[in-house]
Order: C-alpha cells, then sequence, then structure tokens
C-alpha cells in the first residue's frame, strides 16, 4: 500500500488531523495516512518510505526552521538517487503566501487554501488549488471559491491524549469564518467572513471519538466561540446547546472555550461558560488606548472591553485577556493606556504579544511601509530596562508582563525565575519576530 505523512509541527492540529481524515476516507485501500508532530528518526524514516508527505505549517516561523529545510533537503537528495519518489507538497495557513514558501522551502507544492477538498485532488494529480514552480517561474492556480465545510471525520493518533496545547488535548473546529476585521489576523480572510457552521450531531459524534481515542481535556477554537451558527446575529441557543452537549460527553471541568470576542458575550452566554465549562474566557483586548484599537479595526473600545470583563466577573467567570505591544503606531502614551486597563480591569490571567506582520494582512502592510528605525520591534530602548540590551518592543512585552504580575486578581510575588522567564520570553518574542519581519521585506515584492 502507498503512503502518505502528514507532518504538523509540535501538535497534532486538527486541520492536519482533519486532512488526515480526509484523505483516508477517499483513498481507503490505496494509501496508508500517518500524521507525526516531531523531526525525529522515526518521523523521517516514515517520510523516506512515503509516496507523499505533506507538511501542514500553521507559523511564518516554519519556513525558516533549518530543521525542517534539511529534512526537506534530505527527502529530495534520496529521490535523485531513487526510482522511488516522495512529493513534497505544504498546505496550512501559510499557503497564503505561496510565493515566500516557495522560495523559502524546496518542495514540490503549496496546497492553497482550505485543504481537504483539494488536497485529495493534487494527490491524484489535479493541479487547480496548487502553487508550484515551472522552469523558475511561480505558477498559482487559484482554488474554487471558498467550499462547503467537509464533514469528513478527523483522523486521530494513538496518542493524543498525551499532547497538551495550553492544557487541552484538542482544539476542535465548530465553524470556520469570522465576522471581524482584525487588522493583524488571518482568519477573515483565509477563511472567510461567512461563518460556516459544522452540525451539531457531527461535533458530539466527533467528541465522542476523541473521548474514545485517549483524549480528557478538549477546547473549542473557531476564532470566536459564541458565533458558532452565526447567521445575521449570534444564536446564543445554539452555542449554549454545544456547550451543555459537549460538556455532558466530556464533563464541565474538561471542556474550555478560549477565544470570545468582548462584543460577542452576554449574561445568558457566560453563564453557559460558567456552567458548562472549566468557566474561563479569553478576550483578545489587545490594547488600553481607542487609537490604537481603531488602527487594529478591533471594532471595540476600552470601554466595551472594560464592560465585558466586569460582566464576566459578575457571572462568575475567570477573565484572561491577551495583549499586543509594538504595533507601528503605539506611543508612548498608548502603551501607558494599556497599562492603566490592565490595573483598572484586575484580570485572572494576561498575555501577552509583540505585533507578528503574517503576510498578506493589513498589518503586514502597515509594517512594511514603516522605516525599519522606526519600527519599535528593531529600534533600541533607551529607557529604564536600557542596561537589558531590548528593543522597544521587548521592553514594553517584558514590562507589561511585570505590571500584569502585580494586577492580577490573585497576584505572584515576582521571585528571580519568574522574572527570567517574564525576560526570556520578551526577548524570544522580539528575535521572531525581527526574522518574520526580515523575511516579508525580502519578499516584498510579493505582498
Ligand atoms: S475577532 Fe479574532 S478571529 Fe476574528 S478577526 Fe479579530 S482576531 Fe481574528
Amino acid at each position: 500500500m502507498k503512503k502518505i505523512t502528514i507532518y504538523s509541527p509540535n501538535y497534532y492540529t486538527y486541520g492536519a488531523m482533519l486532512i488526515g481524515g480526509v484523505l483516508k476516507e477517499k483513498f481507503k485501500n490505496k494509501y496508508d495516512v500517518k500524521l507525526v508532530k516531531t523531526l525525529d528518526n522515526n518521523s523521517i524514516n516514515l517520510f523516506l518510505k512515503s509516496d507523499y508527505v505533506l507538511l501542514s505549517l500553521y507559523s511564518t516561523l516554519h519556513l525558516m526552521d533549518k530543521n525542517l529545510k534539511k529534512v526537506i533537503e534530505l527527502l529530495q537528495n534520496n529521490n535523485k538517487h531513487n526510482s522511488k519518489k516522495t512529493k513534497i507538497f505544504v498546505g496550512g495557513p501559510v499557503s497564503a503566501y505561496p510565493e515566500i514558501v516557495l522560495n523559502e522551502l524546496n518542495v514540490d507544492g503549496v496546497i492553497l487554501g482550505e485543504g481537504e477538498i483539494i488536497t485529495p485532488k493534487i494527490i491524484e494529480g489535479d493541479k487547480e488549488g496548487l502553487a508550484y514552480l515551472e522552469n523558475g517561474e511561480i505558477i498559482i492556480n487559484k482554488p474554487k471559491p471558498k467550499p462547503k465545510l467537509d464533514f469528513s471525520k478527523p483522523l486521530i493518533p494513538k496518542d493524543i491524549g498525551a499532547q497538551s496545547i495550553r492544557g487541552a488535548n484538542v482544539y476542535i473546529e465548530t465553524h470556520r469564518g469570522c465576522i471581524g476585521n482584525c487588522t493583524f489576523c488571518q482568519v477573515p480572510k483565509f477563511f472567510g467572513k461567512d461563518i460556516r457552521s459544522k452540525p451539531l450531531e457531527l461535533i458530539l459524534e466527533e467528541v465522542k471519538e476523541f473521548k474514545k481515542k485517549g483524549v480528557k481535556r478538549i477546547a473549542i477554537s473557531g476564532g470566536t466561540g459564541s458565533l458558532y451558527n452565526f447567521k445575521k446575529e449570534v444564536n446564543k441557543s445554539m452555542f449554549i446547546e454545544l456547550l451543555e452537549k459537549v460538556s455532558r460527553i466530556i464533563g464541565n471541568k474538561n471542556l474550555s472555550v478560549p477565544d470570545m470576542r468582548v462584543d460577542y458575550v452576554d449574561r445568558d452566554t457566560l453563564t453557559a461558560v460558567k456552567k458548562y465549562t472549566i468557566g474561563w474566557v479569553f478576550y483578545g483586548i489587545e490594547s488600553g488606548s481607542d487609537k490604537i484599537l481603531k488602527s487594529m479595526k478591533k471594532g471595540t473600545n476600552r470601554e466595551k472591553n472594560l464592560n465585558a470583563v466586569n460582566l464576566a466577573k459578575e457571572c462568575g467567570v475567570k477573565v484572561g485577556g491577551s495583549f499586543i505591544v509594538g504595533h507601528p503606531e503605539e506611543k508612548e502614551v498608548d502603551y501607558l493606556l494599556t497599562k492603566d486597563f490592565i490595573v483598572d480591569a484586575e484580570l485572572d490571567d494576561v498575555f501577552v504579544s509583540i505585533a507578528e506582520p503574517i503576510p498578506k494582512t493589513e498589518l503586514c502592510d502597515l509594517i512594511l511601509d514603516t522605516p525599519i528605525e522606526k519600527n519599535p520591534t528593531f529600534k533600541t530602548h533607551l529607557g529604564p530596562y536600557k542596561r537589558l540590551n531590548l528593543t522597544e518592543s521587548e521592553a514594553r512585552c517584558f514590562d507589561l508582563l511585570l505590571h500584569a504580575e502585580n494586577w492580577k486578581s490573585n497576584p505572584h510575588i515576582l521571585t528571580k525565575q519568574l522574572y527570567s522567564i517574564y525576560l526570556n520570553e520578551a526577548k524570544t518574542q522580539g528575535k521572531d519576530i525581527r526574522n518574520i519581519t526580515n523575511l516579508i521585506f525580502k519578499y516584498k515584492k510579493f505582498l
């Protein structure tokens, strides 16, 4: 039997599992489909024996991964000396910028957009929905407009119960698309602005299957959980029914709904979150400055953010907030407003990210238009953390993490260890975002 191996870095992502399920279903007796998430010797041996290797990549950083590049070269060299050839294709969110993928990775093609419909056709030799190099020229065969969701079951690996993605064994997909316009986010462009939801019965069957395969803790993903079954407005009853029924299978201590927009929650949905899940919401607050929220096209403001935090607390729900620092238009005063917001909101947990230019987003365009010497991710920090040799974005990331620690509902004592963890976090993020920014400048002509 021929072999297809799907690799997703570090985690079995839902996307990789879904493609695995679609291929297994479609090519029942023709291909043996396997999923791997590490680049160890076992995986490399599996790649070498495979007819197709599908790389499911979800971060621009994966395009710069030296180990991945080495493995690809090994496979291509092996192809030169053997009659049996392994074709290598890339899919996943990085397929939104195929020109960069094809320049960075020596692969046979990039599967564009949502892969469930296209991937089986590509395996059969079709080229619609494929980007590839031909005589040094990039050919992009755009796929047909957004298909309906494919309702195949995901392929669930045996060791799924051993993985932890921020505490959950798996993030399941209940719907795709987002009605938001956030300039830093790839979701609306990649999945569209129409919400396509999976029928509830199929979600429940999937949850049972995951449980059978050893999954204990499930998170519901999909941009904003409460947009499930959204038509013109939030269908609260469907979202609440979803939580209730999934929780009945997996238990409310084992279900979370990580991401919620502050303008798509109300007392009923938050009460359901309290009753049927671990009782946390995570809001993408991003900034305490209305000017920056407007520039990010977040569709919210400081007041709405604070109201949503307070409403969740009134319903007994714990609140995590995520913030972005180092936006090219963020001035000192905007950053101070974010610190003020954290004091006023007294959140239960705080996440800080340095603004990332995901290629083909509006934020990426803005960063490409910002001279490097004015970009806070490159500008040297000359303020209170000067002796730590940080950039302005790194200093803000580090400072906000320290500041949030003091103002959380349950603050921790700032130990030396915590100080180092936060400093390391800020420096790592700074380095990664600088690498991504240098990459987008290198391929500016394609963006
Ligand atoms: S609400 Fe969330 S998923 Fe939707 S565009 Fe904004 S960041 Fe992206």
